[in-house]
């Protein structure tokens, strides 16, 4: 049999190796008694969740200048909040953000409560997101599992369980090896022990702290793990967009609603999505299709619009959204589906309005 895993092993690799990132204490700094804020910490694990640490840094780095503290956040304006969230998707997780934000300010004096129970109670923090605060926020040995600990759990016990089924039974093993002393700097270890060496396809075997005692390396199986259920294939969704422009170059756009996919976003007017779509123009007018679709995956499904640009008058009345000039219209305000939507259209027919290019 060999041996388990020791957790000191891992801290002391991630003493020397962890990642540079700008939400995090790093190990040296934190052995000196510097605290991560708690703020910083929520803020990069609600960007982080379904997103890439390479995409959310440049997001959480603006997100931290225009708004240094949760109750900075908390004073601006959804549309404010939700314009610079653009292009990280999943967009429920914005407005999630600025509910928690609206909390942590009313009832904890903008304090994030520095306990796993209380951190669940508030909007848009589910398990993972509250163990990851406690640990990394508080230093508590709170048991964090994500995509990056299942890989290293699996294949350190060598688990062919495919997932999702297997989870209790990483978790239960990630349980088992949380420690006591620095379980902050442990959590984040694993996890960039799963994100630099143990990486889902060429594992870094011979660079790992945990080789000795990694079961899978032993059998030669680490390649084929964590096993996952085959996926269901996505269905594909059908709509129509329409970008109209007016001859003083503001455009219609329509604020989704709140509830349901890309809700409270801005965005062009436009059908259903669905098997077969029924045209839905926001207005009578001479809707030109341009040559191309815009596409887009969603968590469940593929979409595919398409497009439809109309150059309007000056009277042009709507039956659904505003319009906005050019100087208040912003591409980078819009869900990255939407502006795939503006591309085509501002390639293939839109006059481009002066101030309207990408930030
Ligand atoms: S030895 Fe290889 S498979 Fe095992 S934990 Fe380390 S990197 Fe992953």
């Amino acid at each position: 049999m060999r041996d388990a895993p020791a957790p000191q092993d891992l801290l002391h690799w991630y003493d020397r190796h962890a990642r540079d990132l700008p939400w995090r204490v790093g190990p040296a700094a934190r052995a000196s008694g510097v605290r991560p804020d708690p703020y910083a910490v929520w803020l990069s694990e609600i960007m982080l969740q379904q997103t890439t640490v390479a995409a959310v840094k440049s997001y959480f780095e603006r997100f931290l200048s225009l708004w240094p503290t949760v109750g900075d956040l908390a004073a601006d304006e959804d549309g404010q909040v939700m314009g610079e969230w653009a292009g990280l998707g999943y967009y429920a997780r914005a407005r999630n953000l600025l509910k928690c934000a609206r909390v942590v300010t009313a009832e904890h004096g903008g304090h994030f409560p520095n306990d796993r129970a209380d951190l669940l109670k508030l909007p848009g923090i589910g398990p993972y997101t509250a163990a990851a605060i406690s640990a990394i926020a508080f230093d508590l040995p709170e048991v964090v599992v994500d995509g990056n600990v299942e890989r290293v759990m699996a294949r350190v016990f060598d688990i062919h369980t495919p997932l999702p089924a297997a989870k209790p039974q990483l978790t239960e093993r990630a349980r088992e090896l949380t420690p006591a002393q620095r379980p902050g700097d442990y959590a984040q270890a694993v996890m960039d022990l799963g994100a630099t060496i143990c990486t889902p396809k060429t594992p870094a075997c011979g660079l790992c702290p945990w080789r000795a005692p990694c079961r899978a390396f032993a059998n030669g199986t680490q390649a084929e793990l964590p096993k996952k259920t085959p996926k269901v294939p996505k269905p594909t969704r059908l709509g129509i967009a329409y970008v109209a422009q007016r001859d003083d170059g503001a455009v219609l756009l329509e604020r989704r609603p709140d509830k349901g996919l890309l809700g409270g976003m801005l965005g062009w007017p436009g059908s259903e999505w669905s098997d077969a779509p029924e045209p839905a123009p926001p207005m009578e007018a001479d809707w030109q299709e341009v040559g191309a679709e815009a596409r887009h995956t969603f968590t469940h499904f593929h979409l595919r619009l398409r497009v439809l640009v109309a150059e309007v008058g000056m009277a042009a009345e709507p039956t659904r959204g505003d319009f906005f000039s050019a100087a208040a219209f912003r591409p980078s305000d819009l869900p990255t589906v939407m502006r795939k939507v503006f591309d085509l259209a501002r390639a293939e027919a839109l006059n481009t309005p002066k101030d309207a290019s990408h930030r």
